[in-house]
């Protein structure tokens, strides 16, 4: 399955948790024995132990998507509470303009949305208040106007930024995993479906469909025809299993995975529907009309077979359907 931001996300979280524990660590030092904030230093001394944590967990790609959002979380109270207890002419404030481009490429485009409109709310109530005072007046007017558009400026600039990456990624997975002459999931979508599956210890059955004589009708129509008879086999076979998990595993072999079905008869009769409405189908391509038929394969998966193995021994039943005449379903079952 498609997974947004999830490589992307796992490098940027474990740098920026690396990066900001060190430099936290450096800031507890100063608050500790230099500026005497000890109360500021122990919430930098808890963000430290976060960020040490979330840095080693990202790094094994481990990490949950609640645990991305808890660390933004402590990140903004540890930069809220630095902004408030700390002298205005500290410079604390800096830190909040890096804010955009973290929530963004770390929670995607609505949550980076949310966060960001967060933070600056705070920040510039935490602004307003500080720079109140008669000798930060000036900072007060002129600075709250710079404060803001630079924010914006920052904020938009990542929005679009994360929405066209986003967009993009979407597209080149789509190339990557969708077959162009028929518009199905090709094999590379099919091998990360069955490990998706056995990961989730998932049960699931697999039918195997191979065109009979197929290249007899490239050889008696053309190619073009034969792909017209190769699309229209996909939407037949989509239609009639009523599932997504439609594959072209090769040239004219298809798979159905099955993940709603208890028993392997269930799976069984949804292959014979396949095998009847694969032979009803008469494709018009090009003036002529074609009539195929089909050999079919079905097995189950079974707990710590591999992928492999579980191939190997449909693409055996499918092949027994040739060799018993073609046309028709085989599996344990049968
Ligand atoms: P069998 O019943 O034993 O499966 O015979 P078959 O002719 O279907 O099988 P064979 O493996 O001999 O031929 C498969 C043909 O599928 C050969 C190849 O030209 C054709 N083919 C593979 N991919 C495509 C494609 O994308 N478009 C078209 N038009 N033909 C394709
Ligand atoms: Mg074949
Ligand atoms: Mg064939």
């Amino acid at each position: 399955m498609y997974q947004e931001n999830s490589e992307l996300q796992g490098k940027v979280l474990s740098g920026l948790a690396s990066a900001l524990g060190i430099i936290v660590l450096s800031v507890i030092y100063l608050n500790l024995f230099i500026n005497k904030f000890y109360i500021l230093a122990f919430v930098e001394i808890l963000f430290f132990i976060a960020s040490f944590y979330i840095a080693i967990v990202a790094s094994k790609k481990k990490h949950k998507n609640w645990q991305v959002y808890l660390y933004l979380v402590s990140l903004l109270i540890v930069i809220s509470f630095a902004l408030i207890k700390a002298p205005f002419l500290k410079g604390v404030f800096f830190w909040v303009f890096c804010l955009p481009v973290i929530f963004y490429i770390l929670t995607g485009i609505k949550m980076g949305f949310v966060f960001s409109l967060l933070s600056i709310s705070g920040a510039y109530a935490i602004f307003f208040q500080k720079t109140g005072t008669e000798d930060l007046f000036s900072m007060h007017q002129s600075g709250s106007v710079n404060f803001i558009s630079c924010y914006l400026s920052i904020w938009v600039v990542s929005h679009l930024y994360e929405n066209n990456r986003q967009k993009k990624e979407k597209t080149l997975y789509l190339l990557a995993n969708t077959d162009i002459v028929t518009g199905a999931k090709n094999r590379l979508a099919f091998k990360n479906r069955c490990n998706e599956l056995i990961e989730k210890k998932a049960n699931f059955f697999t039918i195997l469909i191979d065109i009979d004589y197929f290249k007899k009708v490239n050889d008696e129509y053309g190619h073009d025809v034969g792909d017209d008879v190769l699309k229209s086999t996909v939407e037949c076979i989509t239609k009639t299993a009523n599932s997504t998990d439609v594959f072209r595993y090769g040239g004219e072999e298809f798979c159905v995975l099955c993940t709603t079905y208890q028993s392997e008869k269930e799976c069984v009769d949804i292959a014979e529907n396949i095998r009847l409405a694969i032979q009803n189908n008469h494709v018009i391509s090009r003036g002529n009309e074609i009539s195929i038929t089909a050999s079919l394969g079905v097995t189950a998966y079974k707990e710590g077979q591999g992928l492999e193995t579980m191939f190997n021994l449909v693409d055996q039943k499918m092949y027994e359907a040739k060799f018993q005449g073609r046309n028709q379903v085989i599996s344990d079952y049968s």
